[in-house]
């Protein structure tokens, strides 16, 4: 489904060049959300086809040996008090944000797996091939205030494959990150190790150190409109007493936010941070997000499930709201606009596709180095060989 007036702009003008040669205006997408309200699109429910891990060296394995089990703490008992600053920063062993990783773990698993596909022979030639966190960016754009984003894009044998850039405010940010922002991640990192064990059954340990580099990552099939989708994204664990067992119904997001006291901050924190957490969990069909609410020293002492399902009720009847329909609607027509400007099937050649809150979606054409970010083992891989001259 895509909202009308949008998706002309990507398409070549119907009429000739004028004679005195006018350059017309490059294409780019308008992001102002009223230009996609309009019904909700069809949006395949996820489909979990496979997943990975990586270790505390960030060595790839094919398996789930990184899942982790949701373990809250007991509702008869006293309720939590989790320091989320114990450990920080002595036992904490952040990854190495300077290694730009690309698409690549998810490449591995693609090249592992393009065989056994559903969907046919030519499923993935028809797909888009992306992380779910870059997918979650393109869903809060319509409402996004303060950071832009830049997307590269490549096809290579029909794929439309798609790769966040970090843009040099993002990088001089990270670069500069306050002390307090370190300190923040790893209380975030530092809730799941409260809420989740290593195996089913047992407590959670939260004496060892919190190393970054270790993930979970749930491989996915969906379609957006007319998009098929294949994408990965990181998952916090499972619950093993969850209705159903079946991925990715099983899966449990944790999250921290700050107490709240006053009506004006729970306004504030659904019109803001529901819609991320919202688009995040969405898209791989994850059913519920657990909160844990921190108080000023740090310390977690409730918790508040928040179904995913459920989010939009916050803020249907406000005026400065989201609304699910018009994340759906702008994706689906970005990935029409992505779909229908990257014509060129090479995976050297980069569509680079920039926005900046309050304008539009803008493209730039590059090749090779920076950009380009489909690696040579991936794209060797999956060239057939062509018969050897010399052989006889
Ligand atoms: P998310 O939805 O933003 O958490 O990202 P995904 O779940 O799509 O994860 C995609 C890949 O990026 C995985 O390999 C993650 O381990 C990694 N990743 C997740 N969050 C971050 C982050 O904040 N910084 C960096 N550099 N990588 C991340
Ligand atoms: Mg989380």
């Amino acid at each position: 489904m895509e909202p009308r007036g949008t998706r002309r702009r990507a398409e070549k003008p119907e009429v000739a060049e004028p004679p005195n040669k006018l350059p017309h205006a490059a294409p780019s997408l308008p992001t102002k959300p009223a230009l996609y309200s309009g019904p909700f699109p069809f949006y395949r429910r996820p489909l979990e086809l496979g997943c990975f891990s990586l270790d505390a060296q960030r060595q790839y394995h094919g398996d789930a040996r990184a899942l982790r089990y949701y373990s809250p703490p007991p509702t008869n008992g006293p309720g939590p008090n989790f320091d989320l600053r114990d450990g920080y920063p002595d036992r904490y062993h952040p990854r190495d944000e300077d290694i730009r990783e690309g698409l690549d773990h998810l490449l591995r698993w693609l090249l592992e797996h393009r065989g056994q596909l559903e969907g046919g022979p030519g499923w993935l030639a028809g797909a888009i091939v992306t992380w779910r966190g870059h997918l979650t960016k393109l869903l809060t754009t319509p409402y996004e205030r303060q950071e832009g984003w830049q997307m590269a894009a490549s096809r290579f044998q029909g794929t439309l494959y798609l790769s966040e850039v970090e843009t040099p405010a993002a990088r001089a940010q990270r670069l500069t990150q306050p002390p307090l922002l370190r300190e923040l991640k790893y209380m975030g990192y530092k809730f799941e190790q409260y809420m989740c064990t290593d195996k089913p059954g047992g407590s959670p340990d939260p004496s060892g150190e919190v190393n970054t580099n270790v993930a979970f990552c749930s491989v996915l099939r969906s379609r957006l409109g007319s998009h098929p989708l294949l994408f990965s994204g990181e998952v916090d664990c499972t619950d093993p007493q969850a209705p159903s067992t079946q991925p990715p119904t099983c899966y449990v997001e944790l999250k921290t936010s700050k107490e709240m006291h006053s009506p004006g901050q729970w306004r504030g924190f659904y019109r803001h941070k529901l819609l991320k957490w919202w688009a995040q969990s969405f898209l791989p069909g994850v059913p519920n997000v657990v909160a844990g609410f921190r108080n000023p020293e740090g310390f977690v002492c409730s918790l508040k499930t928040f179904p995913t399902m459920e989010m939009f009720e916050h803020v249907r009847n406000d005026r400065d709201g989201w609304n699910p329909s018009v994340c759906m609607n702008f994706c689906a027509a970005f990935l029409s606009f992505a779909q229908s400007t990257v014509v060129q099937d090479d995976p050297r050649l980069v569509h680079l596709f920039s926005w900046e809150p309050g304008g539009p979606v803008t493209v730039s054409v590059h090749r090779d180095a920076p950009y380009a970010f489909l690696p040579t083992w991936y794209v060797e891989a999956m060239t057939p060989d062509l018969p050897s001259p010399l052989k006889d």
